[in-house]
């Protein structure tokens, strides 16, 4: 019994030019499975449903063999196994024609041996693209660490929000400068605000500035680096965002370690390169590179562990 599938690949109108070419080929409508849904799902309980109906002497008609598979791989070893169960496929519109069902036609005999080289080709185009991705996201790292220029008035009033107590995520979204800038050019925080006036934080915490009692969670806002532990609750807010970045220090003999900082003992005047993920601006501040030098293998194995992507975009676990 001849039985077809369809499956959408771009449009509606696709998917009905698929079936219009199976029943001319004569496919009976009811014996057409088919999958309407598009892009990321790998559910497809038409192709379940077909592969379950199918039995021995059928054949699978397809417009074009693409349909059957994601991937080269996938539609050849699908092939492989209904030959295996004496069900064979065709296909109708792809330039070169396979009938699996006719084992003395040596035509289909090259086509699945042409199949097999296109697989082996698509392992090796694979292989290229994560290569090609890996020199993007080098490229990045390099591009990253570009120093940027900034003006006193910007520093000023970097200053001045910080000193306010916004956290620097705050202080990078007000005045367009990046992190590394803030890190390398502000002077070190007040250990506690130095005046009464109202923080302009957005996030300024709904309890009164009273000075933090809590006891028992010492260890947590304690900055785990030199132990500084802000005495106000206001003073906490940035503190704990301070202690959110992680840092990572590359030492001569190309160790990483990682750290983290308060405003008390945030390195100064070092060169800092960041990874930021394009879609929230955070990741780990790197030093003991130079800023035009690309990402060194073991940072870069350092986000891999972490599921960072590191392709066409930069993206923490988060945002992938
Ligand atoms: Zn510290
Ligand atoms: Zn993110």
């Amino acid at each position: 019994m001849e039985l077809g599938y369809a499956r959408v690949s771009t449009t509606k109108q696709d998917l009905d030019r698929q079936i219009d070419a199976l029943t001319t080929a004569g496919v009976d409508e009811q014996r057409i499975y088919v999958d309407k849904k598009s892009g990321a799902t790998t559910e497809r309980p038409g192709l379940s449903a077909l592969l379950d109906y199918a039995r021995d002497g059928d054949v699978i008609m397809v417009h074009t063999l693409d349909r059957l598979g994601r991937t080269v791989r996938d539609t050849l070893n699908l092939i492989h196994d209904l030959r295996e169960r004496g069900v064979g496929v065709r296909n109708l519109a792809d330039p070169i024609r396979i009938d699996s069902s006719d084992p003395d036609d040596p035509m289909a005999q090259l086509a699945v041996v042409l199949l097999a080289l296109f697989g082996q080709m698509e392992r090796t185009y694979s292989l290229e693209r994560a290569a090609h991705a890996r020199a993007v996201a080098t490229a990045k790292g390099r591009r990253i660490g570009r120093p940027s220029v900034v003006s006193e008035a910007q520093l000023a009033y970097a200053t001045q929000l910080r000193d306010g107590g916004a956290t620097v995520a705050e202080i990078v979204a007000k005045t367009g400068l990046t992190r590394s800038t803030l890190y390398r050019h502000l002077p070190t925080r007040p250990a506690d605000p130095v005046t009464a006036a109202p923080t302009p934080s957005a996030h300024t915490p709904t309890v009164s500035a009273e000075p933090d009692t809590a006891a028992g969670s010492e260890d947590r806002l304690e900055c785990p680096t030199c132990g500084y532990r802000p005495s106000t609750r206001r003073a906490m807010i940035p503190h704990l965002d301070d202690l959110d970045t992680v840092w990572l220090h590359l030492d001569p003999d190309g160790q990483v370690r990682e750290q983290r900082h308060c405003a008390q003992c945030q390195p100064h005047d070092v060169e800092i390169v960041e990874v930021n993920c394009e879609r929230c601006g955070t990741g780990p501040l790197v030093t003991g590179i130079r800023a035009d030098e690309a990402l060194p293998d073991v940072v870069l194995n350092w986000l891999g562990e972490r599921r960072w992507e590191l392709g066409q975009n930069t993206l923490c676990p988060k945002h992938i």
